[in-house]
């Protein structure tokens, strides 16, 4: 553990790249700690604006509006993914960037991540790099079928993927991936998909909250139930895969790792799918369920305070309330046992986050498998 600096007092601004959902939750947690949140995001519409001290409406390849932005904040930091190189590399030189750099490069490409996790003796699905069509035939060749072609970059819920079952099927995946670089990954036969949400703080103090397991409908996540019926042996063993990530890129705030489970024989497996190097949907339990939820324990992070603690207080099921969905708010906040949040966007679209639940199941929760 190295020594941690200062923590940023009640006051300080914390900027956010982002705006959507996560944005909006992160200046919440925020506000509860006495943090100001400057929200930095193209779209007028984003629901983080309307909970934030200050926004900045402008592309994140404005160079002049990133300098305004870090000249006003303590500390940035952001809610998704793909924050262009360009962006998070200014921000990193004219103001301290938590998750850093890093992270976001090795997250942002799939063939970089499935490295970077390998390299730590940790397992994924088997993987060959795709550059050209002529990669392709080889690539399935040596992975054998069925096996999922996806893009290196910009993919999430399923887009920029192709499922190959025949080996003539490479033109059509090639083409349905817009024929860019790639990997091709085998199909895992998994029992469940999971993820665990996980913290380092600026002094290298790990925290991980317990596993859950992920349902998904069309691609998209439908449900998180905790704790995941996967066992302490696998728990502990997800536990660790996840503060050797956090570990390994010298990472400070939330982490959203997913992984597969898939029993081998007599042996349970653990293959990490991809993290996402923010705060996570599969971890909105948190926020009901535990002393510490993720938005806040993010803060807490990139603020240089103490971790607080990740203890479940009860069993849980997160609901997402996708589309239409949110229609049924009604229907849950009558429920004494769940908690709603609604996310105040504008315009429901089929496929789009308008809200979640979180159902509360006291008096089954355990001591989870952190402690090691
Ligand atoms: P991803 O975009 O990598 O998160 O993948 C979206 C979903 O596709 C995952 O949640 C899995 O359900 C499925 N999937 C992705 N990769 C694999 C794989 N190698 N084997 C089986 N299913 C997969």
């Amino acid at each position: 553990m190295t020594e941690r600096p200062p923590p940023l007092a009640p006051g300080s601004v914390i900027g956010i790249l982002g705006g959507g959902q996560l944005g909006r939750m992160l200046a919440l947690a925020a506000a509860e700690l006495g943090m100001r949140c400057h929200v930095y995001c193209p779209d007028p519409q984003s629901p983080a604006f309307e909970v934030a001290a200050a926004h900045t409406i402008a592309a994140y390849e404005d160079e002049s509006a990133l300098k305004s932005f870090a000249a006003a904040i303590d500390v940035a930091t952001y809610e998704f993914e793909n924050v262009p190189a360009t962006a998070a590399a200014l921000l990193a030189r004219l103001t301290v960037l938590r998750p850093g750099v890093r992270a976001l490069e090795v997250a942002q490409d799939r063939l970089a991540e499935k490295i970077f996790v390998r390299g730590l003796g940790i397992a994924t699905a088997p993987f060959v790099a795709v550059d050209t069509r002529d990669d392709l035939d080889g690539a399935i060749a040596e992975i054998g079928l069925p096996a999922i072609l996806k893009t290196r970059r910009f993919g999430y819920d399923g887009k920029g993927q192709a499922v190959i079952r025949a080996a003539g099927d490479g033109d059509a995946a090639w083409q349905a991936i817009g024929g860019t670089p790639a990997i091709v990954e085998g199909f895992i036969a998994f029992d469940r998909e999971i993820s665990v949400i996980a913290a380092r703080g600026c002094d290298g103090s790990v925290e991980v909250y317990d596993p859950g397991e992920n349902r998904h409908v069309d691609q998209i996540l439908s449900s998180t139930i905790v704790p995941a019926p996967i066992g302490d042996a696998a728990a502990a063993g997800a536990v660790r895969i996840a503060r050797s990530i956090l570990d390994g890129l010298g990472y400070v705030g939330v982490i959203g790792v997913e992984l597969f489970v898939e029993t081998l024989g007599p042996e349970t497996v653990l293959r990490v799918n991809e993290f996402a190097p923010r705060v996570h949907n599969s971890g909105h339990w948190t926020s009901d369920a535990c002393v510490t939820g993720q938005f806040e324990q993010h803060i807490r992070a990139i603020c240089g305070w103490p971790l607080g603690s990740p203890r479940r207080l009860a069993d849980a099921v997160m609901t997402n309330l996708i589309g239409d969905e949110i229609g049924t708010w009604t229907a849950h906040a009558a429920d004494p046992m769940s908690k709603v949040h609604v996310y105040g966007k504008t315009a429901t679209r089929p496929g789009r986050k308008m809200g979640h639940v979180t159902r509360l199941i006291p008096g089954k929760a355990r001591p989870g498998p952190r402690g090691e």
